[in-house]
C-alpha cells in the first residue's frame, strides 16, 4: 500500500515542554486512521506541524512522497490537506452556504466537479440542506461539526484531519457522524486521520490505530492489536 502521509523524526518543543519528540509514523492511502494517545500526548501539535501551523524544530513531514515541512497552511491546503479543530471554526457571521462556498477556493479541486456540484454533494451528505441560509453562529453544535467538515471538503483533500470531531456529540450523533466518516472515505476516496478519546468509536471505524504518548509513536497496528497492548494501557493509567 502506498502512504498519503508521512512523519520522519519530528520533534516539536515549547520552551522547556517537549510536545512531539522524534516521532515516527504514516497513514496508508484510502485508509480511515485513528489517532489516540493520553491528554497532553501530542496529538493536536502533530496535527498543527502537519498542516504548517507550527514548524517543527526538526524532522520531516511528506505529503504524498513531497516534502511539505516548511509549508504555509495555505499551501498544505491547496496540496489537499484539509482540517477540522477541536472546537468548531465556522465563520460565525456567514450563512452555511457562504461558509461552504468560501472554503471551495482554499484547495486546488478537481475542476471535473463544479463549484456548484461539490456544494450539492456536500449539502446533502450532511444534511444542510434546511440551513443553507442560516448564520452558522445560530447553528446546533452537531450542525456546525458538520459544516466544518464540510468546509474541508469542498476544497477537494486527499487527506482529512479530524481533530476530535465527537467530543460533545450524543451517542446518536457519533454512530451518525461514524457512518459520515465511512461515506467521505469510501465515495469521496479521501484517506482521513482522525483524533478521538473515545476509544469504542475509534475501534469501530479505524482500519489502523496509531498510538502515542509523551510526543513519541507508541505502536501502530489494526485496533484490536492496538487496544490490547499493555504499554498502552499503562500510558492511560499512568495519566
Ligand atoms: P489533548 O488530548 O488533551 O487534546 P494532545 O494529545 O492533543 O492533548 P497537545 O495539545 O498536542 O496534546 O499538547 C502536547 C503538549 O504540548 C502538552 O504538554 C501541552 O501543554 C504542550 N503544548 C501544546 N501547545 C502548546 C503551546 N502553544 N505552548 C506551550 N505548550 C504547548
Amino acid at each position: 500500500m502506498k502512504q498519503v502521509l508521512t512523519l520522519e523524526n519530528v520533534t516539536k518543543t515549547f520552551g522547556g515542554i517537549v510536545a512531539l519528540s522524534e516521532f515516527e509514523g504514516s497513514v496508508e492511502e484510502g485508509e480511515i486512521t485513528g489517532l489516540i494517545g493520553p491528554n497532553g500526548a501530542g496529538k493536536t501539535t502533530l496535527f498543527n506541524v502537519i498542516t504548517g501551523v507550527l514548524s517543527p524544530d526538526s524532522g520531516t513531514v511528506r505529503f504524498r512522497g513531497e516534502d511539505v515541512t516548511q509549508d504555509s497552511p495555505h499551501r498544505i491546503c491547496r496540496k489537499g490537506i484539509a482540517r477540522t479543530f477541536q472546537t468548531p471554526k465556522p465563520i460565525g457571521s456567514l450563512t452555511v452556504e457562504k461558509n461552504l462556498r468560501a472554503a471551495y477556493r482554499f484547495g486546488e479541486p478537481d475542476p471535473a466537479v463544479s463549484e456548484e456540484e461539490r456544494y450539492q454533494q456536500t449539502l446533502d451528505l450532511f444534511d444542510l440542506r434546511e440551513n443553507e441560509d442560516v448564520r452558522a453562529e445560530n447553528l446546533q453544535l452537531i450542525e456546525q461539526k458538520h459544516v466544518d467538515v464540510g468546509r474541508a471538503l469542498m476544497s477537494d483533500p486527499a487527506l482529512l484531519l479530524l481533530d476530535e470531531i465527537m467530543a460533545g456529540l450524543t451517542p446518536t450523533e457519533k454512530v451518525n457522524m461514524c457512518e459520515t466518516i465511512e461515506r467521505i472515505n469510501s465515495e469521496f476516496d479521501i484517506s482521513v486521520l482522525l483524533i478521538e478519546h473515545d476509544l469504542k468509536r475509534i475501534r469501530s471505524i479505524s482500519d489502523t490505530i496509531i498510538a502515542m504518548n509523551d510526543g513519541s509513536h507508541l505502536l501502530t497496528g489494526t485496533p484490536t492489536e492496538v487496544l490490547a497492548n499493555d504499554g498502552l494501557r499503562e500510558a492511560y493509567i499512568g495519566t
